[in-house]
């Protein structure tokens, strides 16, 4: 769901990752949350890259743009995506995984990503499916 207008960390690359075409709700396409869009092949990608709207084209995920990003943020191997919105530090979790979030690791850093976002007057929330958490530092 990307393209190269965006500064991305060396190395990183979405390959099958098609969780940004998936997880989150997109207007130009009338796509509800957790739901694939019906232009992805999951796995694969795009079948309308070319046609794809805006949002698309515009979007990276964090872990593709900031390079403090741990490798294990990894969105096809974590299940999570995360992005910034504004002062919001969003994280956007796979609902076929919906507790790995609250693995030790990985909740330590959120925790981490809170502290250091309310220093900053910003939070961090957590989306699984239907329900929304505010992480805590
Ligand atoms: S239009 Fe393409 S890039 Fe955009 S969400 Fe759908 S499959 Fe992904
Ligand atoms: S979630 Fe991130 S790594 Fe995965 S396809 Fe979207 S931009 Fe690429």
């Amino acid at each position: 769901m990307t393209e190269p207008a965006t500064i991305t960390v060396p190395g990183r690359a979405c390959g099958g990752c098609t969780l940004c075409c998936d997880l989150p709700d997109i207007d130009e396409l009338d796509k509800p949350a957790n739901t694939l869009c019906r232009h992805c092949v999951r796995d694969q990608g795009c079948l309308a890259y070319e046609a794809r709207p805006r949002t698309c084209r515009s979007f990276y995920c964090s872990w593709m743009t900031d390079p403090q990003m741990a490798a294990e943020w990894e969105p096809a191997h974590s299940h999570m995506m995360v992005y910034r919105q504004g002062q919001q530090l969003t994280v956007l979790v796979d609902p076929r995984r919906p507790d790995v979030w609250r693995g030790e690791r990985y909740l330590a850093t959120l925790k981490r990503w809170a502290g250091e976002a309310e220093a900053m007057g910003g939070y961090v929330i957590v989306f699984v499916g239907d329900e929304v958490m505010k992480i805590a530092p």
